[in-house]
């Protein structure tokens, strides 16, 4: 689903140090907030603002990230990208959806335009974490929008 109000292409990224830039000028899928136990340990930070994007309109134009690849809840593969050389946790791809990029949208060259549709995994939220309560608010997935479990569905 296309969300024009999220709408802001071409959209430029990259890490901390600068060795991997990335580029995405496909419409936001989804826009949220995740409260996974893994997004806090790996971003070092109680939620993760998160966009999908069209993964044939994602493309690195710099460096190669490493990937980290682990198990979802799910049972899903899960790859986490991110720099080598300062760590910056770039973007998520789950491997029943390779066609959807799930960007970290701080990562972004001009982050201020993202407006969450949805706080996702609230169920491992950090009870000291200020949350806008005008958002809506999912144990885990929104209903449609978990990954399927079995590849092509
Ligand atoms: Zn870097
Ligand atoms: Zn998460």
């Amino acid at each position: 689903m296309t969300t024009p109000r999220t709408r802001a292409t071409p959209r430029t990224g990259g890490c901390l140090c600068g060795a991997i830039r990335y580029e995405s000028d496909g419409d936001v899928m989804f826009a949220l907030r995740c409260h996974c136990r893994d997004c806090q340990r790996q971003s070092g930070a109680a939620s993760v603002a998160a966009i999908r994007v069209p993964a044939a309109r994602f493309h690195v134009i710099k460096g190669t990230p490493k990937r980290f690849v682990a198990q979802a809840d799910s049972g899903n593969e899960i790859t986490r990208a991110f720099c080598g050389d300062c760590g910056t946790p770039l973007y998520v791809q789950v491997a029943t959806r390779p066609d959807v990029v799930g960007l970290r949208v701080c990562t972004l060259d001009d982050p201020g335009w993202f407006r969450p549709e949805a706080d996702i995994f609230v169920k491992s939220a950090q009870p000291w974490e200020p949350m806008d309560a005008a958002v809506p608010k999912y144990p885990d997935y929104p209903p449609g929008k978990s990954y399927p479990v079995t590849p092509g569905q």
